[in-house]
């Protein structure tokens, strides 16, 4: 059991102790601080927020909550029901509303939800905010309104159609050239609701979907983080209805894994390289992913005479980045497409239309496709530390070692060699150093994992 206040957002597990759980006195506080922040940040009480929810079984009981939190501080309510972040993220600018809460633990297993906070961009608010949220949360400095200026409410359903028509307006979206191919899709939705959204979308692009696990149930048929280990089923059902494309989505439709023809995981790192590839052939510019995403996406970026660049791990850092160097697009290794042309948040459906466009113009199979790119392999070791150790320090003088070789600070330590590449994270919450690798065979990523777990023991 556990709840998790950070400047990101609080999330927990349902159930048992105040505070030590997400129970519904933290929900009511913390939306209670969320609401009183943006207030006083905006100087009036009547604002509008808009809120939606992934399909997980809390979901209806978390939205009731903070729907009447709400309005018990005088904030208009509009509640898209069940969505996906990306398309709260959409809807927030699209109604003029002052700010969103999303109710979705994103790849976290049932047991979980959390409150993610939009400004009113549609964009999740930055650190320093998250650290005023939290403080107001600690200090429970809240004014509710008397009665007669109880927010109001409204539901609306025409959000996915809205999200929809928008990707479809994408001048780099060729519909036409997508329902030509009347590709043949596998979707694996693990019953949240990318299982409505995403099926939708490709039926508008002409497709014929088979759906798997689209029911938006909240029942997670397996793990929700879509890693390979937890994609088993997928890749048979392409295979045996020999199936272009499979599609795999997290509960909240911000992350986006595909399957080739075969049954074959095109690698959760090269949904974004594939679609850098796309746009960065039509539009020279900057593309950014995070340290720890494959280098891959340099590699593409290179071959296009555009530009790459690499920010700290954390969409709000992503999305900073991806700003001030006015990219073409941008992302997170971890499946996660931003295309600032719609809007900056993770988008798994904008990422679908863009990749499918690719896919039917450069007339290939999926399998042909992935083949074009370099191949990479990760590889994710830890060092556990005593709690005496300085683990910055001990970071400051791994930096040192490595003084020659092309060096980030940015977030952690990352080193760059020629062939491959290393990024050192301390955890914030125990004394470990996360070590990230890539290169060009799996056994080399992981023998360079071994080499630092070494380095740093000489060092400590
Ligand atoms: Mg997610």
């Amino acid at each position: 059991m556990s709840l998790i206040k950070s400047i990101s957002g609080i999330r927990g597990t349902i159930g048992g102790k105040v505070n030590e759980n997400l129970t519904p006195l933290d929900v009511v506080k913390f939306t209670s601080a969320f609401g009183t922040w943006l207030q006083n940040n905006k100087n009036k009480k009547d604002l509008t927020l808009v809120v939606g929810r992934d399909a997980r079984i809390s979901g209806s009981m978390v939205n009731s909550l903070v729907t009447a939190t709400l309005q018990g501080l005088g904030i208009h309510v509009v509640d898209l029901g069940l969505s996906t972040t990306p398309t709260v993220e959409v809807m927030v600018p699209e109604l003029s509303a002052d700010g969103g809460i999303i109710l979705t633990a994103s790849h976290n297993p049932k047991q979980w939800n959390a409150l993610k906070l939009l400004n009113e961009n549609g964009e999740f608010i930055n650190g320093e905010n998250g650290a005023e949220v939290l403080a107001l949360a600690e200090s429970e400095d809240f004014n509710y309104a008397v009665v007669d200026d109880l927010g109001k409410y409204e539901t609306r359903d025409d959000a996915f159609d809205i999200h929809i028509q928008k990707i479809l307006d994408l001048p780099m979206v060729d519909a036409e050239a997508i329902k030509s191919k009347k590709f043949k899709v596998v979707v694996d939705a693990v019953n949240s609701t990318g299982g409505i959204a995403i099926p939708r979308l490709l039926e508008e692009l002409g497709c014929e979907v088979v759906k798997l696990y689209c029911e938006p149930n909240g029942h997670f048929p397996h793990n929700p983080e879509p890693l390979k280990e937890h994609l088993g089923e997928i890749c048979e059902l392409v295979k045996k209805e020999n199936a272009d494309l499979g599609i795999v989505v997290d509960p909240d439709v911000d992350r986006l894994a595909l399957v080739d023809e075969n049954g074959e995981l095109f690698g959760e790192e090269y949904t974004l390289v594939a679609v850098a590839d796309y746009l960065l052939k039509n539009k020279k510019g900057a593309a950014i992913s995070n340290l720890s995403s494959s280098r891959a996406l340099r590699d593409v970026a290179r071959n296009l005479d555009s530009e790459y660049f690499a920010s700290a791990v954390g969409e709000v850092n992503v999305v900073t980045l991806m700003k001030e160097k006015n990219a073409v697009i941008g992302g997170e290794g971890n499946g996660g497409i931003i295309y600032p042309d719609l809007h900056y948040g993770r988008d798994s459906l904008v990422g679908v239309a863009l990749f499918l466009t690719h896919l039917a113009k450069e007339n290939k199979s999926v399998s042909e496709l992935r083949a074009t790119y370099p191949s990479y392999f990760m590889g994710k070791k830890k060092i556990e530390l005593t709690p005496d150790i300085d683990v910055d320090a001990l970071l400051t003088k791994m930096e040192k070692e490595y003084l020659n070789e092309e060096i980030s600070t940015v977030d952690g330590v990352k080193i760059d060699f020629e062939k491959n590449w290393v990024h050192l994270r301390k955890s914030n919450t125990e004394p470990i150093i996360r070590i990230y690798t890539e290169a060009f065979s799996q056994e080399e990523a992981d023998q360079l994992g071994d080499q630092m777990i070494e380095k740093i023991k000489s060092l400590v």
